[in-house]
């Protein structure tokens, strides 16, 4: 069999909701169509305008849990009230054809998939400040008060973990953060030289 490529990467993007993960991954998909990005299982309802199956995979509780039983997913959360999950097979499918993946997850998906893929690369996307995460969660307007208040008491904690993670990218500004993701996507492991480059991948 042949090694696998060094850009067949697994690749997690976390960080506290309303940060952005859904912008800059959309504008990284924009701008590079052939990034495959996983599909999420989700018992959320859908919100105004998200496709099934594009989106997310929105699923109900029953299915959920025969999914998880039949260890048809990668990592799972539950968050604010709703459950998330990754689907295995196409990841493993995109990893084995050599081609990075990228993962939009919470935290906690985040720590799963460090204790069963260790060599994944997990990026954490941070607000320029507290008062900036606020704002974009309530400008958004998706959720109700109360809602956006359960989404906040989480993200402190988020916040709080991001030492955790082999990358902080500050999202200042979607495309200067979508530009720094879609490098790191395609970055050999840390310890591995890059083409063209003297250095052995990031500090630690
Ligand atoms: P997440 O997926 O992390 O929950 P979203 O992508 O839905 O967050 O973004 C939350 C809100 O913040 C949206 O209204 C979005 O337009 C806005 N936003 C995202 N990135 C930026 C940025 N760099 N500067 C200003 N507003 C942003
Ligand atoms: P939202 O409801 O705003 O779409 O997502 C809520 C949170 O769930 C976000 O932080 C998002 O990244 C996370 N999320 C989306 N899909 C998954 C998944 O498959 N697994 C986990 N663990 N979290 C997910």
């Amino acid at each position: 069999m042949a090694p696998p490529s060094p850009s067949a990467r697994l690749t997690v993007l976390s960080g506290p909701s309303g940060v952005g993960k859904g912008t800059v991954v959309a504008e990284v998909r924009r701008r590079h169509p052939e990034v495959w990005v996983s599909v999420s299982v989700t018992t959320r309802a859908p919100r105004p305008g998200e496709v099934d199956g594009e989106h997310y995979w929105f699923v109900d509780a029953e299915y959920f849990d025969w999914l998880i039983a039949n260890g048809g997913l990668l990592e799972w959360a539950e968050y604010a009230g709703n459950r998330y999950g990754t689907p295995k097979a196409p990841v493993d499918e995109q990893l084995a054809a050599g081609s990075p993946a990228l993962l939009e997850i919470e935290l906690q998906g985040a720590r799963q998939v460090r204790e069963r893929a260790p060599d994944a690369q997990l990026v954490f996307l941070a607000p320029p400040s507290w008062g900036e995460l606020v704002s974009r969660l309530a400008g958004r307007g998706t959720e109700h008060p109360e809602v956006q208040s359960r989404r906040l008491a989480l993200a402190q904690a988020e916040l709080d973990s991001s030492g955790e993670f082999d990358v902080v990218v500050v999202n200042d500004d979607v495309a200067r953060a979508a530009d720094e993701l879609v490098r790191l996507l395609t970055a050999p492991p840390s310890g591995l030289p890059s083409s063209g480059s003297t250095a052995g991948g990031a500090p630690e």
